[in-house]
């Protein structure tokens, strides 16, 4: 994540102010340290750092704590606010017909962000499509082709083609039927003239309603640099970051946001089509700070809960608020937990539990519960439906059978029937429960 040393070290200096209600002139001097540290070895642009860190302590020096707000909330929320402020707003995207480049070094994930992006237009009820003019890169072709197709997205590209305006060109025409063109362009290892000469060309024919720069997150100081030079040359009005699952850094990106006096697009969170997020300020930094994203995680949650449920009509979640709770259901519940995407970055956006509890769990602790899930679903899958539907009469002779089917533990088996048993009594609790029970177990969440 990007930043994520900011957002650990800075909640171990805020925690230290805990029970405090006024701060001292060290106490500010600390956290800002702290601050310009985690922002600096992200690679932060140093002018910024600087820009950033002078109204935090401006802010926490001359401001009043509204009454009855703790020195750590204070900070914490002028913190929230500057870096909201740093960042911006969101690139402006229109859920409307519009054709949009990609433009970036080699290798900084544009190919992989044009099928995402298609994907989540696509999520959006437009039409996309992608148009792939790489000619430089060996297997830019293919690898753009399996990803629409992996998306369900309309496609362009030439395999044999050698001139990438031409196939620009081609593939506007091409996929005419599309209300949005994603178009994405070659990269080099470094920016040259070639480069440039090549992408404006494109530039000429598809005349973008924006061009979007994508950028690794774990570029460095380079990242001024490019973001100049793309923006004298195209006009850059938003930065994708992409492989921000692989990385603590990503502060390059934030310079050129910054340079390009442009904004952030999309977030790239992992290798498939639908790792891609909107960028939302406001929710990024809560997340950063471990405040949590809700909107983000209920995005999510709807999303995986479609996905796990399309192709079985047999199965609703809503039975499960109403009725009984199957080993079927709990199946489909990990499923949906599977699509939701991996468990750490699904723990970041869950306010309260956010950064403060994930810098607590061992390494593997995700990793463990990850396998655990796989087994269980390897088990699950050795089960008759029968069983799936009432668990209770599995014995000791079955609970046998299904170890030796599935080539799990019985130990295993039996635990997933334990676990089985106790989400069932908690989903219990909950249909007791009225709406505003419910309310107040969300607000409890939220702080
Ligand atoms: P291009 O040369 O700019 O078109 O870059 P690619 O789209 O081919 O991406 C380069 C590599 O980065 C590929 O192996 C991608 O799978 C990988 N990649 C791209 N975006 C992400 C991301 O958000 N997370 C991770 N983990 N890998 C990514």
């Amino acid at each position: 994540m990007v930043l994520d040393n900011l957002g650990s070290s800075l909640r171990g200096s805020l925690d230290k102010l805990q029970g405090k209600s006024r701060l001292s002139e060290e106490d500010v001097e600390e956290i800002v340290k702290e601050i310009q540290r985690s922002l600096l070895s992200a690679d932060v642009d140093v002018s910024l750092v600087m820009d950033l860190s002078s109204s935090i302590k401006e802010r926490a020096t001359e401001e009043e704590p509204p009454g009855g707000t703790s020195a750590r909330d204070h900070v914490l929320k002028i913190v929230y606010e500057e870096l909201v402020d740093l960042i911006g707003e969101s690139t402006d995207i229109p859920l409307e017909p519009q054709t949009i480049m990609l433009a970036g070094l080699q290798g900084s994930g544009k190919t992989t962000t044009a099928a995402k992006m298609a994907w989540w237009f696509s999520k959006k009820g437009l039409r996309p499509a992608v148009i792939q003019t790489d000619t430089f890169r060996p297997g830019a072709y293919d690898q753009a082709k399996q990803m629409c197709e992996r998306a369900e997205v309309d496609f362009y590209g030439d395999p044999e083609g050698e001139d990438p305006v031409q196939i620009a060109r081609d593939g506007l025409e091409a996929t005419d039927d599309a209300d949005v063109h994603i178009v994405d362009t070659a990269g080099r290892h470094a920016l040259e003239d070639s480069l440039i000469d090549e992408i404006e060309e494109i530039e000429g024919v598809v005349q973008p309603d924006l061009s979007l720069l994508v950028l690794d997150a774990a570029i460095g100081q380079g990242a001024k640099e490019q973001a100049r030079e793309f923006d004298d040359s195209v006009g850059i009005g938003g930065v994708v970051i992409t492989k921000l699952d692989g990385t603590a850094k990503g502060g390059g990106a934030l310079t050129a946001v910054n340079e390009t006096d442009s904004s952030i697009s999309f977030l790239g969170t992992g290798e498939t089509v639908q790792d891609i997020e909107r960028f939302e300020p406001n929710g990024f930094i809560s997340r950063l700070l471990g405040m949590g994203d809700l909107k983000q995680l209920s995005e999510r949650v709807e999303r995986a809960m479609a996905e796990t449920q399309e192709g079985d009509d047999d199965w609703d979640p809503e039975d499960i608020m109403k009725g009984s709770f199957t080993l079927k259901d709990m199946q489909k519940q990990m499923e949906a937990m599977n699509n939701m995407g991996p468990l750490d970055q699904v723990l970041d956006m869950i306010p309260g539990l956010g950064g403060g509890l994930k810098d607590q769990l061992p390494d593997d602790a995700m990793d463990v519960t990850q396998d655990r899930m796989r087994s269980f679903d390897v088990i699950m899958d050795s089960m008759t439906d029968e069983e799936l539907e009432n668990p209770r009469i599995i014995g000791a002779a079955r609970v046998e059978r299904i170890s030796k089917g599935s080539g799990q533990d019985e130990e295993l088996v039996r635990e997933l029937l334990q676990q089985h048993k106790m989400m069932e009594r908690t989903l219990k609790q909950f249909q007791g429960m009225g709406d505003g029970d419910m309310q107040r177990m969300m607000k409890k969440m939220q702080n």
